[in-house]
């Protein structure tokens, strides 16, 4: 794993556990940093960083707290608070 790939796993834990003690603004900071980590070293985000974090303002989703999910026509539909949803094919 390259350092960049390091470096975004780390934010990804920072930003989930900073979501779980209820710190969302520090949790949006940690997810916009692990953007721009990816972006500079055109890295592809780890899909369960895709599916817990918000493309529209970048809050860290915790399903039952400040997101919604449910299952449609075998898809997961995610509703974060700002309002933005995002649709994934069910698996696993
Ligand atoms: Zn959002």
């Amino acid at each position: 794993m390259s350092v960049a790939a390091e470096r975004i796993e780390r934010l990804h834990d920072l930003a989930r556990a900073a979501a779980t003690e209820g710190e969302q603004e520090r949790a949006r900071y940690y997810v916009r940093l692990a953007r721009r980590v990816a972006e500079r070293n055109r890295l592809s985000l780890p899909r369960t960083f895709r599916r817990f974090t918000c493309d529209a303002c970048d809050a860290y989703l915790r399903p039952g707290r400040n997101a919604r999910v449910r299952l449609q026509d075998g898809h997961v539909v995610i509703t974060c608070d700002c309002g933005e949803q995002a649709r994934y094919p069910y698996e696993d």
